[in-house]
């Protein structure tokens, strides 16, 4: 194929070089323009040689001494013959013409041609690109066989979750003869080094199947059409393959949100995105194939992609608490000559929002620096001067520089909902209180409502709306009514909801009545100045009575804060403890 290129390729450049040889050939002699007077004189004195003859307003010739000369044509019927007459040659022109237009004919083919020939040299090249790309789709085996869930620290709840899979690409069949639907897709979600894509080697590690990776970026800016054809041949090589974890990095890069044309995807990675679902569907279920997706952005992913049969399984993949960064440090110091000085622990509770590849990081630096100092052991200094080279140059940000003052004050916001909801509400749950900040949002508390009632009663909405409000109750007792933070923006947001919902569409505000303002307002409900000052003074009545709550309970404010401080997350039953001892 290629060979037959190169010889088209020869000939047709020999073409253009031979015509354009022959047409400067005849065009690019010297040709002296003479007056027609003057070649007559010429004629007359018998020093022509020679008239090329043509339909132009100019005619050619050459002399008896050898060289050419250009005039004036007469046009005459009886030119020719008394040229002839004089003994003079006359050459028609017309088939030089016609050569010269056949020559032009094929200077145009010929540049078409080569022009026709690069193309299809760049498609070539364009394909021997994707032929490599294919190739380089990483599945690695070997590699992948010795990373298990061990490798991982941390990220328990993920593990748990992947950990099920394992049996599933193992045993495909016993899950369905049960006729149970395995997920096809599970989604990682969560910031960039939390160990995504160590969690889906270690899945194949443990299932001791091929890895296949590749990321979304790779995807978008190809031709059109490429991206699509790039999902199949994975899946096909997959396919090829048997049981196997496909690996998809930044599955965000092709599944964007399609809502307009607005911040979506280009049609490319519309198609791209479709030749995806399709594959996934294509699946039968019983192949032992696990599609695992990763992205830091799970808010701007097209919800086709979390659509039962796809990507269903979504588990969040979150920053290291202070337990879990002991774990990940001690795992990365396992190959590493620590030096007896060196407190993990402390290092664990100075690392606050750092992720597992910052601490990977970190612990190589250390070692970089004990080496090219020749110490025989990585010594707290070396990790302390590491410490700084890895925070270095990171934007302020970046979680991961936060002050311990920032700590303090998450630490204090966050125990103010959980024990307001401790104090007020123990019929909830509060299932986890952290300070290491989720994708949905900075710190946070779990808390379980009971779903036992179809209806929520006014007691509800207001203990509701003082929960929102222990954060800003707690900052304001412990900093003072200056210190106060920005942290709140959201919990006011809720509350505010609550409380003008409560007075203008429920009629549970007694001094408000029964009129469903919202009905009357509609849209105009948020610029009513009776509505605004009901709700305001609703919300500074209950934020009183919060802070009341909260100051009678001092002692356990400062209790759990502290305890949120060493530990950074506190579980259920640690915060029962802590509350009923
Ligand atoms: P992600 O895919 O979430 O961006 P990676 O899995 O690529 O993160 O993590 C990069 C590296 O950081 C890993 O190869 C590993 O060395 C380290 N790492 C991250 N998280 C962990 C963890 N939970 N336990 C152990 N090492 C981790
Ligand atoms: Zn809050």
């Amino acid at each position: 194929m290629l060979k037959k290129r190169k010889i088209i390729f020869f000939v047709l450049a020999a073409l253009i070089v031979i015509s354009a040889l022959i047409y400067f050939q005849i065009n690019n002699k010297d040709y002296i323009n003479i007056s027609y007077k003057k070649f007559i004189e010429y004629v007359e004195k018998g020093n022509v040689e020679t008239v090329y003859l043509s339909n132009n307003s100019k005619i050619k010739g050459k002399l008896a001494d050898g060289s050419y000369f250009i005039t004036d044509n007469p046009r005459s019927e009886s030119f020719k013959e008394s040229l002839l007459t004089k003994g003079i040659n006359v050459e028609e022109t017309e088939q030089n013409a016609i050569i010269m237009n056949l020559l032009t004919l094929l200077l145009v083919l010929g540049s078409f041609g080569f022009i026709g020939y690069f193309l299809s040299k760049n498609t070539a090249k364009q394909a021997q690109k994707e032929m490599a790309y294919m190739s380089s789709i990483e599945s690695d085996f070997s590699n992948t066989e010795s990373i298990t869930f061990d490798d991982v620290a941390g990220n328990d709840e993920a593990k748990e979750s992947l950990k099920e899979l394992v049996d599933f690409i193992k045993n495909p069949e016993k899950y369905e003869r049960y006729g149970a639907r395995m997920p096809r897709g599970v989604l990682l979600y969560g910031p960039p080094g939390t160990g995504k894509t160590l969690l889906a080697k270690a899945l194949a590690g443990e299932a001791n199947v091929p890895y296949f990776a590749v990321t979304g970026s790779d995807f978008i800016q190809v031709y059109a059409g490429l991206g699509a054809s790039r999902i199949r041949s994975l899946f096909k090589k997959a396919r090829q393959a048997g049981k196997c974890v496909i690996f998809i990095d930044e599955i965000d890069a092709l599944g964007k949100k399609r809502s307009g044309n607005i911040g979506g995807g280009s049609d490319e990675s519309d198609r791209t995105l479709n030749a995806l679902l399709t594959e996934m569907s294509g699946f039968k279920g019983n192949e032992g194939i696990v599609v695992i997706a990763a992205t830091n952005r799970i808010d701007t992913l097209d919800e086709a992609l979390l659509r039962p049969g796809r990507f269903d399984r979504q588990i969040e993949v979150g920053l290291p608490d202070i337990n879990a960064r002991y774990k990940i440090l001690r795992l990365h110091s396992r190959n590493k000559p620590l030096d007896k000085n060196v407190d993990l622990k402390k290092i664990a509770y100075q690392t606050v929002y750092f992720s597992g590849a910052k601490l990977e990081n970190l612990m190589n630096e250390s070692a970089m620096i004990a080496a090219k100092n020749n110490q025989k052991t990585i010594k707290m200094e070396h990790i302390d001067k590491a410490f700084y080279t890895v925070i270095a140059g990171e934007e302020k940000k970046d979680k991961s520089t936060i002050s311990l003052k920032d700590k303090r004050i998450t630490a204090y916001h966050e125990t103010g909902h959980a024990l307001v909801t401790k104090l007020i509400a123990p019929e909830n749950r509060v299932t986890k209180v952290t300070i290491i900040p989720s994708t949905k949002g900075a710190g946070g508390f779990s808390m379980n409502i009971p779903p036992n009632s179809m209806y929520q009663s006014k007691e509800d909405i207001i203990k509701n709306i003082k929960i929102s409000l222990g954060g800003r109750a707690a900052e304001e007792i412990v900093f003072g009514k200056n210190k106060i933070t920005t942290g709140a923006s959201n919990d006011l947001q809720k509350a505010t909801k609550m409380a003008l919902l409560l007075i203008s569409r429920f009629g549970m505000e007694e001094s408000a009545g029964l009129v469903s303002y919202e009905t009357l307002l509609g849209d105009k409900l948020g610029t009513n100045n009776f509505i605004v000052s009901k709700t305001k003074d609703l919300l500074e009545k209950l934020y009183k009575e919060t802070l009341e709550v909260l100051r009678d309970n001092l002692d356990l404010l400062e209790k759990i804060a502290n305890y949120l401080i060493c530990n950074e997350t506190i579980g259920e039953e640690e915060l029962n403890l802590l509350i009923n001892h």
